[in-house]
């Protein structure tokens, strides 16, 4: 038998003029990290998002989520709240700072960061003696977290808000795109996510302060001297020209890759919807997703298994959801508010093929295999 094609869980997707742009680089030998695409993609972004923000593009969604908390004052044994439920990616950079992360469980409408529980750890750390510096909030697989109820409680104790908005560019809540809401957003163009320059991402900001700060310090926070001074300490993450062309491409065509993700959720929850024993996330009132991953719940941790090596066999790659970070080896030995929410998502749920260039062919071919495992035949 021949090998069937390989199905990926998400892979790049480009529109007509990346190339474009990036031979435009070559031709006028913007190979750096800034130049004309560079302001080009920002603007875009800019105009995308709307609500009169600013934006820097950084090298990585990482970079901008240490950057932010940089800004925000993280510093050496501060502590910082962040969604369990998450990538590590989230987490890692509270670590860069020195800081301790505090992980805090999600809630089951939205699987992303529980209001109460976040109440209840800010109130459980002010009475250990220290107040968060931060609040790290996710929008996990384009599906917006409780932005009201989160920025209720977090303006109650006067905690900035890092929104790490990595998956979901193009997800609104109350008809507002996201990375808009939080003090400072972030977005991340990897080679996955909803639109990509192969590696980048962008800091996001309603104050332009924090976009002028965030390209000083990105590109090495060089004061203002005709020789090279240096009263603070710099970073390398400004986006490079040549990828920032990729970008411009990919920003003419995001809104079709977020009708496309859209429709592939679609077309899982009318194959699978019925079956029993599976079960989607629903966007509450209000909510917009960019559905950047279409997730599956199941019975069990057994089915889950049973339903990804099935998938396996077939060359279709799907993967479970994200484990919590209260639960990683590096992580655990830090304070967690947790309710076993996202531990049961995570042993119960997982990601399905999502890209926005799926063929309606690969998704009759996945939703197949998912029916016959489940149907036992
Ligand atoms: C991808 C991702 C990041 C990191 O972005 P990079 O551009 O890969 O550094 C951060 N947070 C979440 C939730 C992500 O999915």
């Amino acid at each position: 038998m021949t090998t069937k094609s390989k199905i990926w869980l998400s892979s790049p997707h480009m529109g007509h003029n990346e190339e474009h742009y990036v031979k435009e680089a070559f031709d006028t030998n913007w190979v750096a990290p800034l130049g004309p695409n560079v302001t080009l993609f920002e603007e875009a972004i800019t105009k995308y998002v709307g609500g009169n923000v600013h934006v820097a593009a950084l090298s990585a969604g990482t970079a901008a989520i240490h950057l932010a908390l940089k800004m925000l004052n993280v510093s050496h044994g501060d502590e910082v709240i962040c969604q369990s439920f998450t990538f590590s990616a989230s987490a890692n950079p509270i670590m860069y700072l020195g800081a301790t992360p505090i992980f805090v469980d999600s809630e089951r409408d939205t699987w992303n960061i529980s209001p109460e529980l976040l109440k209840e750890a800010i109130e459980d750390r002010m009475a250990k003696g220290k107040k968060p510096k931060a609040i790290v909030g996710v929008h996990l697989y384009g599906m917006p977290y409780k932005i009201d109820e989160i920025k209720a409680v977090a303006d109650e104790y006067g905690i900035p808000i890092v929104e790490d908005s990595a998956e979901a560019l193009g997800s609104k809540y109350k008809g507002v795109q996201c990375s808009s809401f939080g003090d400072i957003g972030i977005l991340s163009f990897n080679g996955n996510k909803i639109i990509t320059t192969s590696g980048g991402g962008a800091l996001v900001s309603k104050k332009e302060e924090y976009k002028k700060k965030a390209i000083f310090l990105a590109t090495q926070a060089r004061d203002d001297a005709p020789h090279y001074q240096h009263s603070n300490v710099g970073f390398n993450y400004r986006m490079s020209n040549v990828l920032a062309g990729i970008g411009r491409g990919q920003m003419e065509v995001l809104d079709e890759r977020v009708a496309s993700r859209r429709a592939n959720y679609e077309f899982y929850v009318n194959k699978l919807g019925k079956l029993e024993g599976v079960e989607f996330v629903k966007e509450p009132e209000g909510f917009y997703s960019n559905r950047w991953l279409t997730c599956i719940l199941t019975d069990s941790f057994q089915v889950r298994e049973n339903i990804r090596l099935r998938l396996q066999e077939e060359n279709i790659e799907s993967r479970p959801l994200w484990k919590p970070m209260h639960l990683q080896p590096i992580f655990e030995k830090y304070p967690n508010y947790s309710d076993g929410t996202s531990l049961d998502l995570f042993e119960r749920g997982l990601c399905l093929p999502s890209g926005s260039n799926l063929t309606t062919e690969d998704l009759e071919r996945i939703t197949t295999t998912i029916i016959k495992e489940l149907t036992n035949d």
